[in-house]
């Protein structure tokens, strides 16, 4: 799947379109969920233009990649999440409902999260 450089994520990381920032850097942006899903629901994704966890890891280089998964444990860790724990989960193509074609990882916590999936 080719990027589409008019995604909604792809807009924000432009600043066509605001979002409630968490933590920045140069390989990612932090923000908050607009339909959190547990009482702290964070997106990181990368600043480069990958549509998924496999195209990330297919392509981009050696720092963004450190970059990004360093800049992933900063902000659990920046918003409190690590001591009491956190679960991150990247949906990716069309079986895991990925709805944004940037690829984003969720961090929810701030209660007990429940089972991993619903059968
Ligand atoms: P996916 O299903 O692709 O893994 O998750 C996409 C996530 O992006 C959803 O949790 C959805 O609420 C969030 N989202 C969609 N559009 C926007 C937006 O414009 N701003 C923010 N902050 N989150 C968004």
């Amino acid at each position: 799947m080719a990027y589409d450089p008019e995604n909604i994520f792809a807009r924000i990381l432009r600043r066509d379109i605001p979002c409630d920032t968490v933590y920045e850097d140069d390989f990612a942006l932090a923000f908050h969920d607009i339909n959190p899903q547990a009482p702290v629901h964070v997106l990181v994704i990368p600043k480069g233009p990958y549509v998924s966890m496999d195209d990330f890891c297919e392509k981009a280089a050696d720092d963004e990649i450190a970059g990004f998964f360093r800049a992933v444990g900063r902000v659990a860790r920046d918003l409190g999440l690590s001591e009491d724990g956190f679960r991150m989960l990247a949906n990716s193509g069309a079986n895991a409902h990925q709805e944004v074609p940037h690829l984003h990882i969720h961090l929810f916590g701030g209660k007990p999260l429940g089972p991993m999936l619903v059968r």
